[in-house]
């Protein structure tokens, strides 16, 4: 056999697609697939058919939200403080900020971060609905709060420097959350202190 069939290397070829997968793990996971049962194999299409076909983005502040829903629940919960946003990106760092319980703000989502290496620049993020929201009114506050990395803190930066003329507070996360780490593994009470200790952004 010079060469694997076409559905495997197919199979192989859509994983080695998803983020973090190497050639050789993409063919550990095809071949995983064609020893399973069909039963798991049939759960696993349909987990991802539901995935696309019942989930989408909030269309205000771009975290998951139910497909019928084009507003997210923290959108829709009129409890939530509107004059505070905390920008974030991903939808994973909105759960682990919520898991704190100590933001009763809006969220706005980047998906993802500015990365020159990538190729990423603004127009690749949800930055220019975030300036729409913020100029649209009633928002005092943006909380900066991508990761500790380099690309987040060069994100934050770069939103800083867009926010500043509107006259508003920009805040960065307090220090104190490991460099180079993810707000998602972040522990609750670290998040949290990194919250309340959140530092205006000089000019
Ligand atoms: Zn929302």
């Amino acid at each position: 056999m010079a060469r694997l069939p076409e559905p495997l290397q197919d199979l192989i070829d859509a994983f080695e697609r998803l983020p973090g997968i190497g050639p050789k793990t993409a063919a550990r996971l095809a071949f995983f697939i064609l020893n399973s049962p069909d039963r798991a194999v049939n759960e696993l299409v349909t987990s991802l058919q539901a995935v696309k076909r019942d989930l989408g983005f909030c269309q205000s502040c771009f975290n998951i939200t139910l497909a019928a829903s084009p507003l997210c629940e923290i959108c829709s919960d009129a409890r939530r403080n509107r004059t505070s946003l905390c920008v974030v990106e991903e939808p994973l760092d909105v759960l682990a900020l919520e898991r704190t319980n100590a933001f009763n703000g809006l969220y706005h989502v980047l998906h993802g971060v500015l990365s020159p290496i990538e190729g990423i620049g603004p127009d690749d993020l949800k930055i220019r609905p975030l300036m729409e929201r913020v100029r649209s009114g009633g928002i005092t506050e943006v909380i900066l709060a991508t990761n500790p990395s380099m690309e987040g803190d060069a994100t934050a930066l770069f939103l800083h420097q867009q926010l500043m003329p509107l006259g508003i507070r920009v805040t960065r996360l307090a220090r104190g959350l490991p460099v180079g780490s993810d707000l998602e593994y972040a522990d609750q009470s670290t998040l949290s202190r990194a919250l309340s200790g959140r530092q205006e952004m000089s000019g």
